[in-house]
């Protein structure tokens, strides 16, 4: 047998270049600030290159690594995780404030931290996300252009197709997401193109209803979320603040708004599983009164979960709602990729904590008590969970409490 790369790396560089020029829209002059695992060096090594030819003032990496992690459990003293490198984020924040754009690659291993200590690991989480507010409060308010890209991770690869050698499970695992982000084509950028304004027109019409809720039907699932108020439905393309139309996941496949964290009702059971900083989550199921989770359980991670809701007062009510087609590229892969960026775009879904200040009519002038008062919900978490399939039908009520299908098992109607 000869070795051959299982990462084809013309699609790789067509990855690197839609990164920078759809993703990013990244402008002559821009610092790139690129967040990435170790194990996806490769990518970053390409993404550089297509930055600094489209003008990067600096492209600067910032790399995590997996087995460093690991020893920080192995052998951190306690208090290592009520730590978090709070330097590091206020110097991504000034880097934005000059700026600068943000890219971040999703290759972690899903299951990294599976074995350790979910109070550990809470406490770990729970300190990053303090210490990365003052950056991620930019990134939700769409201060800049920013982009989020996969990475075939082996032990990732191991774990969507447990049944390959490890190479074959690599290559699968990068031809699905070459796939998923359009770039196994010709033309990238035109397949680009034509992708955002198919969303453009769902998230017109759903605008165009201007809904107060949707209602959510379906085994295990009976569930009224409200909309915000001055609410706004997005997908695809979007311009930030600085004025760049950027695309900030990749790949993407939802529409999306803000529900009000105060109008939401009944019950609902998730249909995948979700992957949070290291632990699976399944078969969620939680009750909501006037917006807050009252009881949550799931066969798996649960404690997890539970703790995830002990955050602070927004963790327990929702920031995004996302309506994604069943027959979405993505979901007809049949793949389950144990990696949001990938799953949220294969299934309807609704997430914990914070909401996008941006999915308010006139929202990135709002000031944070406005958007409060309209039902945004804020929190040092943003988890989305799917809770989309061929069976669910969702309603749009209208003002007056007409009903209009939006979907139907699981498809627009
Ligand atoms: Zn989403
Ligand atoms: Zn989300």
């Amino acid at each position: 047998m000869t070795q051959t790369n299982p990462i084809d790396p013309v699609k790789l560089d067509r990855l690197a270049e839609v990164a920078v020029k759809v993703g990013l829209r990244l402008e002559p002059g821009q610092d790139l600030v690129l967040t990435a695992p170790m194990v996806a060096l490769p990518l970053v090594r390409r993404i550089a290159a297509h930055a600094y030819r489209a003008g990067a003032a600096v492209v600067q990496p910032i790399f995590s690594d997996e087995e460093i992690t690991l020893s920080r459990y192995r052998e951190a003293r306690s208090e290592s995780f009520d730590a978090a490198p709070g330097w590091l984020y206020e110097g991504m924040a000034k880097a934005f404030d000059g700026n600068a754009a943000r890219l971040a690659i999703s290759a972690e291993n899903p299951l990294l931290l599976a074995e350790q200590d979910p109070d550990k690991v809470s406490r770990a989480n729970r300190a990053t996300s303090m210490a990365y507010r003052p950056a991620l409060e930019r990134i939700t308010g769409f201060d800049i252009n920013w982009n989020i890209v996969s990475y075939p991770n082996p032990k990732w690869a191991k774990l969507v197709f447990p049944d390959l050698p490890e190479d074959e499970a690599v290559h699968q695992l990068a031809e699905a997401i070459f796939a998923a982000s359009r770039v196994n084509v010709d033309d990238p950028i035109a397949a680009w193109a034509a992708h955002n304004a198919r969303l453009k027109d769902r998230w017109t019409w759903l605008n165009g209803n201007n809904f107060s809720a949707l209602h959510y039907s379906g085994p295990g699932t009976d569930l009224t979320i409200g909309l915000a108020d001055g609410h706004r439905w997005k997908g695809g393309a979007s311009e930030a603040k600085n004025g760049i139309t950027c695309n900030p996941n990749i790949p993407t496949e939802e529409v999306f708004t803000t529900p009000h964290a105060r109008r939401v009702s009944g019950h609902v059971r998730s249909t995948k599983p979700l992957s949070h900083n290291g632990t699976l989550i399944d078969n969620i199921e939680v009750v909501f009164e006037e917006g807050r989770i009252v009881s949550a359980r799931a066969t798996k991670g649960e404690a997890v979960l539970l703790k995830v809701l002990e955050t602070d007062e927004g963790s327990r009510r929702l920031g995004e709602v996302a309506l994604v087609p069943h027959s979405s590229p993505i979901s007809s892969t049949g793949i389950l990729f144990y990696n949001t960026l990938f799953d949220e775009n294969a299934a309807s879904h609704i997430a914990l904590g914070q909401c996008y200040a941006d999915c308010f009519v006139g929202g990135t002038s709002l000031s944070p008590d406005e958007i409060a008062t309209r039902g945004g919900n804020k929190s040092l978490i943003h988890i989305d969970w799917m809770i989309g399939s061929d069976k669910i039908d969702i309603d749009g009520i209208t003002a007056t409490g007409a009903r209009v299908p939006v979907m139907r098992k699981g498809e627009w109607a």
